[in-house]
């Protein structure tokens, strides 16, 4: 063994656009001992763009990702650097890539990255939606109890929601998407970002038309408005407690429990006396 060990190195490719292809990216490809990719053909024309020769690859697919292992570990232990991409854009964001960096982490070996390209992240900057908090949740289940279950909770989700979807489902999946959150929710929907068909449309779910579906798609979905249900009484007893348990009087604890939940103050202070009652 040598007396340095190698890297892993996650390695961010372009989405479309060859351009996009960082020179430290090039770098980190060029220096590896070894490439894990997802599919040779493309990797190859990612090398032959960059000039890179003479570099080992393997295929890490989400077949085969399992069974590198024992020759990245080796490969790392010998003080060579694996360095590891996918198709496109980040590896481990809805492609093969955690596996493999478990298992560096438990070997003990450094993991480190050349950040780019990610598709949910370009979508999410060019949607106008807010990017303050936003949850991914790359392809929604196909079919069944766990499709409807997935989209009822993108449905109910107050953060902006990006989903990643193929052309052969994309329609399907807005018309699932309008069910599930009615038409007037805000949605974005990015086609093909940075290559020459690029295409964002934006406006509310029930307008989306995306004609003959080609090529890859995001779908940045606004959060849900908030709820303007009233809270129920054990909620607003359960608050009320808490503000009398913290020594408010019963007219100063209605108060404020009133103004938290938008509920008429005669509501909460009648709640506080039956609260008080039951102590
Ligand atoms: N690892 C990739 C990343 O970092 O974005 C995602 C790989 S995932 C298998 C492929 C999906 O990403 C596509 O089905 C599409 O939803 C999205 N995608 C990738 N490239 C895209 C692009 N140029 N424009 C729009 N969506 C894209």
């Amino acid at each position: 063994m040598r007396e340095r060990a190698g890297s892993l190195v996650l390695v961010a490719t372009p989405i479309g656009n060859l351009g996009d292809l960082s020179p430290r990216a090039a770098q980190a490809l060029a220096g590896a001992a070894l490439i894990c990719a997802e599919d040779t053909r493309r990797v190859a024309k990612l090398l032959r763009h960059a000039g890179i020769t003479a570099v080992r690859v393997v295929v890490a697919n989400e077949h085969t990702e399992r069974e590198r292992i024992p020759d990245v570990l080796d490969t790392l232990a010998d003080g060579g650097d694996v360095a590891l991409v996918s198709d496109a854009g980040t590896p481990g964001i809805s492609d093969p890539g955690e596996r493999i960096v478990r298992a560096v982490l438990d070997a003990g070996h450094a993991v480190t990255t050349v950040p780019g390209p990610v598709a949910a992240v370009a979508a999410l900057v060019v949607s106008g939606l807010s990017t303050a908090r936003f949850v991914f949740e790359g392809f929604v289940p196909r079919s069944g109890t766990e499709r409807a279950r997935r989209l009822a909770a993108i449905a109910a989700e107050p953060r902006t929601v990006v989903l990643y979807e193929a052309p052969h489902r994309i329609a399907r999946t807005i018309a699932d998407l309008v069910a599930a959150c009615g038409p007037d929710r805000q949605v974005v929907v990015a086609r093909e970002l940075t290559k020459l068909y690029e295409e964002v449309q934006r406006g509310p779910l029930g307008e989306i038309d995306v004609g003959t579906p080609r090529g890859e798609y995001v779908i940045v979905l606004s959060g849900a408005p908030p709820s303007h249900e009233p809270p129920d009484d054990d909620t607003i007893r359960q608050a009320l407690r808490h503000e009398l348990g913290q020594g408010a009087g019963t007219k100063e604890a209605a108060a404020a429990v009133a103004e938290r939940y938008g509920i008429p103050k005669r509501t909460a202070y009648s709640l506080a006396v039956g609260t008080l009652k039951e102590r």
